[in-house]
């Protein structure tokens, strides 16, 4: 008998199987395909070394405006490949090696609960005091009629050997987007068809617009509330509220995703879902059923290996008689595009919406010092938060860095800093950081570097 059986060995049941080791539980986890799931295989890091190799790239192209006489040849894509596999690599068996240094064992196979505690692993059954779910998403089919012809999906992509020349993205969510911003600075033509308004409908307004612009700049065609309904050949036909419009692709992207949640024997046990598919669960990350959690992708929300660790960590310490609660408030959300995007929290929208009377900070990327002597100007900070007891709400920045800059907010907010307190603090010169407290400053009404406001 096992304290802890965790099924899915992706980033979240990765962590949980090893807090629980921690903490002195026996321990197994269950994973049908390979060690590192999304994450590690076709999602975070292979994406990621994709947006580094575009970053250099387009680094690459402006190093003359610091002198520098470069010929940027063609990229080789097969040589992308080989570093995007030596690092998933590395990554897996890091990731076994420090499970089997945890004492946690690993059983191959596919896993589907038979009652709260037994687990059926390809006709075996084992038995727990406490499950995990940690299963994950996977791709969403393009039913789209004729699209299979010309489907790209992220897997596919990220094995590419050459840009495609012309592609639709439908997804507007932050790997639509990334993936947008990659291939355009591949030189591919790239028209996004959006459902909604706007690009990343749940991130703030500001961001969305910032990251739209840029995305124009580079030549990205954006066509807001229009929906793929039929593809002929290479003609897209979509649909828009009013009119019907027709593009030309080599490939429609399919990046959207999700929950892997059917299929585990969950519906007998009494577990309810979500309405996007996710399996419900509470603030200690337990389904409906006693003993039995799930944790990360496969609970649908903001689907993120951050998040799929940190609740994993939290369902291992329930299961291990701890009292630990996962705080989704505080989950920090990032684009590695160019520029770059890190969030966390409230939008200005959803803030009002949530009756906070909302007093807003922001600071531009143009004045700041390292901005400008690195020619990154293309950014800004906004800080939401709310106005009578100066409790952040959320920040938003899109510029250089920003993936990493959000995590000052995270914390902030983590060990509940107020406005005030952030504000007063200070950062090295020159640096990005020093526009995230600007932006708190000006959200407490004494941006030094701003002009009066009105
Ligand atoms: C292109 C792309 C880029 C991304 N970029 C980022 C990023 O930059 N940052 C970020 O935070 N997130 C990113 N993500 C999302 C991230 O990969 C996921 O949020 C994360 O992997 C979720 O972790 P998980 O443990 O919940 O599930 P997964 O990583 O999906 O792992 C689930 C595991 O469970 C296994 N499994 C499923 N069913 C069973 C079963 N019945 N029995 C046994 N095993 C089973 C699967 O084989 C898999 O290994 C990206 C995703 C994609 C596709």
């Amino acid at each position: 008998m096992y304290d802890v059986i965790v099924i899915g060995g992706g980033p979240g049941g990765y962590a949980a199987a090893i807090r629980a080791s921690q903490l002195k539980g026996k321990v197994a986890i269950v994973e049908a395909k390979a060690m590192g799931g999304t994450c590690v295989l076709r999602g975070c890091i292979p994406s990621k070394v994709w947006m580094h190799a575009g970053a250099l790239l387009e680094t690459a192209r402006k190093a003359g405006d610091f002198g520098l006489k470069l010929t940027v040849g063609e990229l080789d894509f097969d040589a992308v490949v080989a570093r995007k596999k030596g690092v998933s690599n590395d990554i897996a068996m890091g990731m076994a090696a420090l499970l089997q240094n945890n004492g946690v064992e690993v059983v191959n196979g596919r896993g589907r609960l038979v009652a709260p505690g037994k687990v059926d692993v390809d006709g075996n059954v084992l038995e727990a005091k406490s499950v995990i779910v940690a299963t994950g998403s996977q791709l969403k089919k393009c039913d789209v009629p004729g699209a299979d012809a010309i489907v790209m999906t992220t897997d596919q992509l990220l094995e590419m050997d050459a840009a495609p020349a012309s592609v639709l993205i439908t997804d507007p969510s932050y790997i639509g987007v990334e993936m947008a911003m990659l291939l355009s600075v591949f030189g591919s033509k790239v028209t996004m068809a959006l459902p909604g308004p706007r690009i990343l409908p749940d991130e703030d307004q500001d961001t969305s617009q910032r990251l739209a612009q840029s995305l124009r700049e580079r030549g990205v065609k954006i066509m807001a509330r229009y929906a793929l309904v039929k593809v002929d050949g290479k003609k897209c036909i979509l649909k828009g509220s009013s009119k019907e419009a027709e593009v030309e692709v080599e490939r429609v992207i399919v990046s959207a995703r999700m929950p892997v949640a059917n299929d585990l024997g969950l519906e007998a046990l009494g577990v309810k879902f979500k309405e996007d598919g996710g399996i419900d669960v509470d603030a200690r990350c337990m389904t409906a059923c006693p003993g039995v959690y799930a944790i990360g992708d496969c609970t649908g929300g903001w689907m993120l290996s951050h998040v799929a660790s940190a609740m994993g960590i939290c369902a291992a310490e329930n299961c291990m008689g701890k009292k630990s609660t996962f705080n989704a408030s505080i989950v920090s959300r990032a684009l590695w595009g160019m520029p770059e995007m890190g969030s966390i929290g409230l939008s200005e929208e959803q803030a009002e919406r949530g009756g906070h009377e909302v007093e807003i900070g922001g600071f531009p990327y143009s004045i700041n010092g390292l901005a400008m002597l690195r020619g990154e100007v293309d950014g800004a900070v906004k800080v939401v938060a709310d106005a009578d007891t100066g409790e952040i709400l959320g920040v938003h920045i899109v510029g250089a860095q920003a993936s990493e800059l959000i995590g000052e907010a995270a914390l902030a907010m983590q060990l509940e800093c107020t406005v005030e307190e952030f504000a007063k603090g200070f950062r090295v010169h020159p640096s990005f950081s020093e526009t995230v407290v600007d932006g708190f400053r000006d959200a407490d009404g004494w941006a030094l570097y701003l002009p009066k406001r009105g």
